[in-house]
């Protein structure tokens, strides 16, 4: 039996809500980035023997090193804004499965001390008010709400 012959707004559409709860490692160091934020209010990265380059977050290995990276070290909760887009289009933000409020705007951020960019939700959707360059602060959530993730940072606050 052939259905060929059935146009396309002739065929039965079922919709459905498909809720897909799913939790994944975070790896070792992934951990202890996130207790260090929830336990001391502080980031931490990691140190390349051979380079001295600082990730944050920590990774395993210094990809042009090819180095395994194991010294910890704490960071600032400062840093600097090194590009930036404020978004004006909704979608479902992963993290916490509702619509983000737009617009909000999204940043890459060196933390001083550290030689890679972190990315995360910066507090500022003027235009007229956000330029790479400035220097910004991470805002953590208070210590009892803090759950060892991302979201235990609100947003990076611009201080200069
Ligand atoms: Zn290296």
């Amino acid at each position: 039996m052939a259905y060929t012959d059935t146009k396309p707004g002739e065929r039965l559409q079922i919709t459905f809500t498909h809720a897909m709860p799913y939790e994944w490692s975070v790896g070792l160091y992934g951990s202890k980035f996130f207790k260090e934020i929830k336990e001391n209010g502080r980031f931490v990265g990691i140190r390349c023997p051979d380079c001295g380059k600082v990730y944050v977050p920590p990774r395993r290995v210094c990809g042009p090193c090819f180095k395994e990276l194991t010294e910890l070290v704490p960071l600032s909760d400062t840093g600097v804004i090194t590009a930036f887009s404020i978004v004006n289009y909704p979608f479902i933000d992963p993290n916490t499965g509702s619509q983000r409020p737009i617009p909000y705007t999204y940043g890459y951020i060196r933390l001083d001390g550290a030689d890679s960019i972190f990315s995360h939700i910066i507090n500022e959707t003027d235009l007229s008010k956000i330029k790479v360059g400035m220097r910004v602060r991470a805002v953590f959530k208070d210590k009892k709400d803090m759950q060892g993730n991302i979201q235990d940072i609100l947003h990076f606050e611009i201080i200069g």
